[in-house]
C-alpha cells in the first residue's frame, strides 16, 4: 500500500499541461491566461470626472467659500458618452457628470455639494463655487488605471471576474487561455440504475456519476458522463472506449477484492496500472494508471485511468485529494494544494490500522480560533456526511488516534456554507 503523497506524485507523473486555446471571455473563470496582454488603449482614453459637478479653472475657485461664494456664469453642460464643444474661459464653468471627459479649458471639477445648485431654481445663469479646487481635484486623468501599450496581466494569471472586467476594459472579447481538460466519467456496478429511471428492488441510483462531474465542473473540468458499465469485462470495455479520446478517465467501483471488480483486471489489460491501494480512509481501494487510446486525430496516447473506489463518500474524497490536482496540473495552475488550516477538534477518533484518516467534519471559527466537530456517523457510504461536512479532518497514518481539544490539520471543503 503506498501512501497519499507517493500516490499523488505517480498521478501527477502522468499528466501534463494541456494546450492552449482562443476562448470568449467569459468562458474562462478559472482558466489560466497562456499569452502576456498588452493594452492598446489608455484607460480611460480621456481625462474625465469623478463627480458630478462643475468643470472650472481652478485659478476662478481661489479664496471661495460658503460665506464667500465665487460665481461663475455656466456655458455648457456635459453627460458621460459625450464631448463638449465649449471651452471654459475665465469666469466660467460646465455642467458636468460623472465619466463625462473634462471640457478644454478646465483642470478640475467641484462636486455640486460644493456649490450653490440646490439653493437655485435654475443653474442657466449661473453657479456658486464655495470651495477652492485645486489643480486634477475630481479628475480621473486619461490612462490612471492602465497606459497605453502596457502589459496588463501576464501569462500564468488565473482569469477570476476581476480579470474578465479587466481584458473588457481593454476591449478584449477573446483571450488565448490553457485548455480545459475532458473527464470522462464511467460508474461501474450491475446495481446501479441511473437517476432518470424507476428503482426496481435490489438496485441503488447511481450518484457518483453526478458528484463526481460536479466536482469536474468545480474544479474547471468537462465533464463527459459515459453512463454505467455492468460489471463484466464486455460491458466496462464497451463503455470505456468511448471515453478514450478524452484528457482522463474516471471510472467509480469495481476496484475493491469483491469478485465482480473487474476494473482492475481491465486497467491491467488494456493499458498499465501503476498502483492500487492507498494508505487512506476512506479511499483505500484506489486504482490508477492509463488505459492506451486514440485521440480525435488518430493519435494513439496514454489516457490517465483513475479507478474511484465505490462507496459514494470515497470517491469524493479521492477526488479531491488525486483528480482535483490532476485537472489543476492540466489546467496549468501552479498551486495545486487545496488550503488547510489548524483546528480544534472536538471529538475523539481512534485510527486502528495505520491509514491516513480524512473524518468529515464541521469547521467553525470562534474568538479567532477554528474549531472541527465530525459530522456524525464516518461510514463511507453515508454521502449526506460529505453534504454536512466543509472540511476534511486529517489524522495522520502514524497516530494512534485523538483526543477532543487535541490541535489537526483540517483540509477545507469549502470556507462557507454560501
Ligand atoms: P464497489 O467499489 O464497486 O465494490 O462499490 C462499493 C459500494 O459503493 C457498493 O455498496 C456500491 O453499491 C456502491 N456504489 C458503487 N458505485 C456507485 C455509484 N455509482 N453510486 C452510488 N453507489 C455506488
Ligand atoms: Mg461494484
Amino acid at each position: 500500500m503506498i501512501s497519499v503523497e507517493q500516490a499523488l506524485e505517480k498521478i501527477l507523473a502522468c499528466v501534463d499541461v494541456l494546450e492552449e486555446e482562443e476562448r470568449p471571455i467569459l468562458d474562462c473563470l478559472g482558466q489560466v491566461l497562456a499569452e502576456d496582454v498588452y493594452s492598446s488603449i489608455d484607460v480611460p482614453p480621456l481625462d474625465n470626472t469623478a463627480m458630478d459637478g462643475y468643470a472650472v479653472r481652478s485659478r476662478d475657485t481661489r479664496n471661495a467659500s460658503k460665506e464667500s461664494p465665487r460665481f461663475l456664469s455656466v456655458i455648457g453642460m456635459v453627460a458621460a458618452g459625450s464631448i463638449s464643444e465649449c471651452e471654459v474661459k475665465p469666469g466660467t464653468a460646465v455642467r458636468i457628470m460623472t465619466g463625462a471627459p473634462i471640457p478644454k479649458g478646465a483642470d478640475s471639477v467641484v462636486r455640486f455639494e460644493d456649490t450653490d445648485e440646490a439653493q437655485r431654481q435654475s443653474s442657466s445663469d449661473g453657479i456658486g463655487i464655495l470651495c477652492e479646487a485645486e489643480v486634477g481635484l475630481n479628475i480621473r486623468r486619461a490612462g490612471e488605471d492602465i497606459t497605453k501599450g502596457s502589459i496588463v496581466l501576464s501569462k500564468g494569471v488565473v482569469i477570476r471576474p476581476s480579470e474578465v472586467g479587466v481584458l473588457a476594459s481593454l476591449g478584449l472579447s477573446k483571450v488565448m487561455v490553457i485548455r480545459r481538460p475532458v473527464v470522462a466519467i464511467l460508474a461501474t456496478g450491475d446495481e446501479l440504475v441511473d437517476i432518470n429511471q424507476p428503482l426496481p428492488l435490489g438496485k441503488i441510483y447511481n450518484s457518483n456519476t453526478y458528484s463526481v462531474a460536479a466536482l469536474v465542473l468545480r474544479y474547471g473540468g468537462i465533464p463527459r458522463i459515459l453512463g454505467i458499465a455492468l460489471d463484466s469485462e464486455d460491458s466496462l470495455v464497451a463503455r470505456l472506449r468511448q471515453g478514450l479520446d478524452a484528457d482522463m478517465l474516471i471510472t467509480t467501483g469495481g476496484v475493491s477484492a469483491g469478485d465482480y471488480d473487474v476494473v482492475k483486471d481491465i486497467l491491467a489489460k488494456e493499458g498499465e496500472i501503476a498502483f492500487w491501494t492507498v494508505r487512506m480512509k476512506p479511499g483505500k481501494p484506489l486504482a490508477f494508471g492509463t488505459i492506451r487510446g486514440v485521440s480525435k486525430t488518430g493519435i494513439v496516447k496514454n489516457v490517465p485511468h483513475l479507478g474511484l473506489p465505490g462507496n459514494p463518500v470515497s470517491s469524493m474524497v479521492t477526488f479531491e485529494l488525486f483528480v482535483r490536482p490532476a485537472i489543476l496540473k492540466m489546467m496549468g495552475k501552479r498551486n495545486l494544494a487545496k488550503p488547510t488550516i489548524e483546528a480544534v477538534i472536538e471529538d475523539s477518533v481512534v485510527n486502528s490500522d495505520g491509514r491516513r484518516i480524512l473524518a468529515r467534519a464541521v469547521v467553525r471559527e470562534r474568538d479567532g480560533k477554528y474549531f472541527a466537530r465530525l459530522t456524525g456517523p464516518q461510514g463511507s457510504g453515508i454521502l449526506t456526511s460529505m453534504s454536512l461536512a466543509n472540511g476534511l479532518v486529517i489524522i495522520p497514518e502514524d497516530k494512534e488516534g485523538v483526543e477532543a481539544g487535541d490541535v489537526v490539520q483540517v483540509m477545507m471543503l469549502d470556507w462557507s456554507k454560501e
